[in-house]
């Protein structure tokens, strides 16, 4: 029996009834860490087949039970409690049940400290989950389904939390490589990594593909920053696994969840606007900063809390039947004699308070998100609807439309395409599709055949934001373009240095050998159209002729004159 007091033991009993009150679906444990004696909730005694309620040196019982990959980084948390080292863990393991089968347990405790500062007692709470459910075969983790309860959780309790995704680059070629198998032998090995030096910040879990994410209630951004350059220190430098060099680039994006109830529009934040921003997160690292730790909206709590609150009403708006969002146009001349050539349809999200918010404000942000291309087929559908009335007078009027990478990922993006013009009786002659030189992540066969089977019927494609990020001519060669769109940046030092002007001309007969025009984007007053002009640009557009302008405006300003001739339907 142990030596445990009379006194201690009545203790114990109260501190551990104030813990299971409030456990809620939890199971509950609390050591007398002077005597090194504990009481476990009846449920785990009979899960696991642990000797009893009460019990000695149950840390070491436990330890027993715990799957062999996981019980160093167990062990080695355990150890840093007693001596005092930490304060608490907040871990996640795989444990045995008396059935054989393991259930991957998050399991959290703190310390606490008697008045003079000595460790008295080591309570906390152990989510068990089913051994079944919700876990990555594979890796051992939890999934992604689990990860979005627990997030949901976490917000609808109001929880200070940090969310980090990781993910690695390529791994593609890891299964070139080295075939399958060992592919999935990496996966695994990053994960027990992650697991065994990650563990005590907080839930690991793997997501759909081969990303992992973190969610921690104790963690700071800044301190993940630390971690994150050792882990990617060892995945990019390099290691050995089962005598093969394995290295690859890893990415991280983070976010950090706090006073979510504080939102503007009193709706709570939700599990997919918090996945969206992380994601974003994740891809500006990927994309934009060479794997380095990127946090969405970093260090501004009240700039990331008011972004967090925007995504979330633009999101809702969208599942709202895409309500409160309108199509701004803004007028494409051509360059010769300033005639409307046509117009880019631009899209605007009305706030509550009236304020007309921009794409730049959530298009980044919801790009990658399962609902978007709701909201483009919303675009589409809204700008030749609107469009239509005008092509009477213009029958040669194109109207561009603005279409993002995840779009073109859609399986059904070309019938939707075309049911869209189908739908609204407008002629896809009249239809031109920008896309951006992003698109061509997406693999080149889909893409051409993509652009083929529209071509094919008639609608015609731009190539978007020309000259920046990472141009190449290649995207020409493969896929047939009507226009080139050359950037503002490509053009905003034309009035300072004549080699711009030069460029453009070069451009646009570059794009000529592939029969595409080119148009300047971001002609803003005359001087820069008159050094344009000595260019042999086709088209132009900039807030010289317009800012984007809802259609009212659009066609009082520019199509009030009825049957107009060629020569008179100047801008
Ligand atoms: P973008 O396609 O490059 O569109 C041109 C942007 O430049 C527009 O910003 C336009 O207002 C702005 N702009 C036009 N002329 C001038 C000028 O003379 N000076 C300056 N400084 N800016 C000028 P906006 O409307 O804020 O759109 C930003 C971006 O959002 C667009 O860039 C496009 O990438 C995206 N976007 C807009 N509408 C849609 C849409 O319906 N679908 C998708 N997928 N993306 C959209
Ligand atoms: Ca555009
Ligand atoms: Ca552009």
């Amino acid at each position: 029996m142990s030596g445990i007091t009379h006194e201690r033991l009545v203790k114990l009993n109260r501190l551990f009834t104030s813990y299971e009150i409030i456990a809620e679906g939890t199971e509950v444990f609390l050591c007398d860490m002077r005597y090194d004696y504990s009481r476990w909730s009846r449920r785990m005694v009979e899960v696991y087949g642990l000797p009893g309620e009460y019990m000695e040196n149950a840390g070491e019982i436990w330890e027993e039970h715990i799957h062999p990959d996981d019980r160093a980084g167990y062990h080695k948390s355990i150890e840093s409690i007693f001596t005092g080292e930490s304060v608490g863990h907040d871990m996640q393991y795989r444990a045995l049940d008396k059935k054989g089968k393991y259930h991957t347990c998050t399991c959290r405790g703190i310390v606490l400290g008697d008045e003079d500062g000595n460790l008295e007692y080591f309570g906390g709470v152990i989510r068990d989950h089913s051994p079944d459910g919700e876990i990555d075969p594979l890796t051992g983790l939890r999934n992604q389904q689990a990860f979005f309860k627990d997030l949901a959780h976490y917000l609808e309790g109001n929880e200070t939390i940090f969310i980090a995704m990781l993910g690695t680059t390529h791994f593609s070629r890891m299964n070139d490589l080295y075939g399958y198998d060992f592919a999935n032998r990496i996966l695994q090995h990053n994960a027990r990594y992650m697991l065994e030096h990650y563990g005590n910040i907080g839930s690991l879990f793997r997501l759909d593909g081969i990303k992992l994410a973190i969610i921690s209630r104790s963690i700071t951004p800044e301190e993940f920053r630390e971690h994150y350059r050792t882990i990617s220190d060892i995945l990019q430098g390099g290691y050995l696994l089962d005598g093969k060099w394995v290295q690859m680039p890893v990415n991280c994006g983070g976010i950090y969840v706090n006073d979510v109830e504080t939102g503007m529009n009193g709706i709570k934040t939700g599990v997919n606007t918090v996945y969206s921003c992380l994601t974003n997160a994740y891809e500006d690292s990927k994309y934009n900063h060479q794997g380095d730790f990127c946090e969405f909206e970093g260090g501004m709590t009240v700039r990331r809390q008011n972004k967090l609150d925007l995504i979330n009403m633009v999101r809702n708006s969208v599942n709202d039947g895409c309500r409160n969002f309108v199509m701004y146009y803004q007028p494409i001349v051509n360059a010769k004699d300033e005639s409307l050539a046509g117009a880019e349809a631009l899209l605007r999200w009305i706030g509550p308070d009236g304020r007309v918010v921009g794409p730049d404000e959530f298009i980044p942000v919801l790009e990658s998100d399962a609902m978007f291309p709701i909201l483009g087929t919303w675009v589409l559908k809204s700008a030749l609807e609107e469009v239509k009335p005008l092509l009477e007078d213009y029958p040669d009027f194109v109207i561009n439309v603005n279409v993002s990478y995840a779009q073109l990922q859609q399986h059904d993006f070309v019938q939707n395409v075309l049911s869209a013009l189908r739908e609204t009786g407008f002629p896809a002659r009249n239809l031109c599709l920008e896309i951006t030189e992003r698109a061509r992540m997406l693999d080149m066969d889909r893409l051409i055949n993509i652009n083929f089977r529209l071509v094919r019927q008639g609608v015609s494609f731009a190539l978007d934001d020309f000259g920046t990020g990472f141009s190449s001519i290649n995207i020409l060669k493969h896929l047939k373009f009507r226009t080139v769109k050359l950037d503002r940046k490509f053009v905003m030092n034309v009035l300072d240095d004549s080699k711009e002007v030069n460029l453009v001309t070069s451009v646009t007969r570059m794009a000529r050998i592939f029969g595409a025009t080119t148009c300047v984007e971001g002609v803003e007053d005359a001087r820069m159209r008159a050094a344009l002009l000595n260019s042999e640009v086709d088209k132009m557009q900039g807030y010289y002729y317009s800012v984007p302008v809802p259609m009212g405006v659009f066609r009082n300003k520019f199509c009030s004159g009825q049957n107009e001739t060629e020569e008179q339907k100047s801008v």
